[in-house]
C-alpha cells in the first residue's frame, strides 16, 4: 500500500499558492505563537521546536525515492526562517541534490526572523534556491499590532520587507481586513497602506479576520470594546486601503475563502477597476458578485 513519505504533525498549513508544493516540515509550530487572532499552532502537539537535521534529511530522501520529480517545496511550519542561515543553506543544498528539477523553495517568514539576518545572507539563500517569503503583515498600525500581540511594528515589518527586496527574493504579504474592529478601522486601512507603499511587495493579499474558536482570547488582548466589522464595514475598510495604496507593480488578491468580495488585479494598473468593484458592493450589494456566508471557508 502507498503511504506518503512524510509523517506530518497535524494540522499543517501552507499558503493557497503552494497547493502543488511538497510540504517539508523543518520546524514544528511557530516560535512566536502569541498573536491573539491566530489559532494555527495552539494545540499541544504543535509546540515549537526545530526538527532534527537527520529527521529532515530522512524525509527528503524518502520523498525523492517515492515522488521522483519535485519542482516546488514549501518549508513548514509557521516560520522556518527562524533557523540559522547555515542550517537553511544545508537544507536547500540537500533539496537541490535530491530533486534535480527543483524550481522554487518558499517559506512563511516572521519579520523578527530577519532582524539578525543580513541582506547578504538572504542573497546566499536565494542563490541556494529560496525564492518566495510569505510575510504576515496583518496591519501597519502599531496600536493594532500591539493589541493583537503580533510582536512586530510598522518599522520591524518595513525593515524585513526591504531586506527581502534588496536580496532579490519575492515577497508575498498578507493583511487582515477587520483586524482593528470598528474603532481602529480607519487607522488600520491607512497605516497598512503606507507600509505597503514603503515596501512595494510583489504579492499582496487580504483575508478577513475570523475567530472559529471564539473571540475570547482576542478580546482579552485587544480590549472588550472590539466590535467586529459588518460586511459593509469590511468593504469600506478595503476601499480606504485601496485608495491609499500607491503600488507600482504588485499582484493583489482578495480571493481567500474568508473574503466576501473577490478582487484580483495588478496595482497600480487596476486600482480604479477594483475601487469600482468595491463601490458597487457598498452601494448596491445585490448587484455585486458576493460570496454567500455559507461559502466562506472559515
Ligand atoms: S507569527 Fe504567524 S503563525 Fe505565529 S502566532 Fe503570529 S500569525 Fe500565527
Amino acid at each position: 500500500m502507498y503511504s506518503f513519505p512524510i509523517d506530518y504533525v497535524e494540522p499543517v498549513f501552507r499558503p493557497p499558492s503552494e497547493a502543488k508544493s511538497l510540504i517539508l516540515p523543518v520546524t514544528n509550530g511557530c516560535s512566536w505563537n502569541k498573536c491573539t487572532f491566530c489559532e494555527m499552532y495552539t494545540q499541544p502537539q504543535k509546540k515549537f521546536r526545530a526538527r532534527k537535521p537527520d529527521d529532515v534529511l530522512r524525509d527528503i530522501e524518502k520523498a525523492a525515492q517515492s515522488l521522483g520529480s519535485v519542482r516546488r517545496v514549501f518549508l513548514a511550519d509557521g516560520d522556518a526562517m527562524v533557523l540559522p542561515t547555515r542550517r537553511l543553506l544545508e537544507i536547500l543544498g540537500q533539496l537541490r541534490e535530491a530533486f534535480p528539477d527543483l524550481q522554487r523553495v518558499s517559506s512563511y517568514c516572521l519579520p523578527r526572523n530577519l532582524a539578525k539576518k543580513t541582506v547578504e545572507e538572504l542573497a546566499q539563500l536565494k542563490e541556494a534556491g529560496l525564492q518566495i517569503l510569505y510575510v504576515g503583515m496583518e496591519s501597519g498600525d502599531d496600536e493594532i499590532l500591539r493589541r493583537v500581540n503580533k510582536g512586530e511594528s510598522w518599522e520591524s515589518t518595513r525593515s524585513a520587507l526591504l531586506k527581502i527586496r534588496e536580496a532579490g527574493l519575492t515577497s508575498s504579504v498578507m493583511v487582515l481586513n477587520g483586524l482593528g474592529g470598528e474603532s481602529l478601522s480607519r487607522q488600520h486601512a491607512i497605516n497598512t497602506a503606507t507600509l505597503c507603499n514603503e515596501t512595494q511587495p510583489d504579492y499582496l493579499s487580504t483575508l478577513v479576520v475570523s475567530f472559529p474558536q471564539g473571540e475570547e482570547r482576542f478580546r482579552e488582548g485587544f480590549g472588550h470594546d472590539f466590535v467586529q466589522l459588518s460586511q459593509q464595514g469590511l468593504f469600506e475598510e478595503i476601499r480606504l486601503f485601496l485608495e491609499h495604496l500607491e503600488l507600482d507593480r504588485t499582484i493583489f488578491r482578495s480571493d481567500h475563502a474568508s473574503n466576501y468580495l473577490v478582487l484580483k488585479g495588478t496595482l497600480g494598473r487596476d486600482k480604479q477597476k477594483m475601487l469600482d468593484q468595491v463601490n458597487l458592493a457598498i452601494s448596491n450589494p445585490g448587484a455585486a458578485p458576493l460570496r454567500a456566508e455559507w461559502m466562506r471557508g472559515l
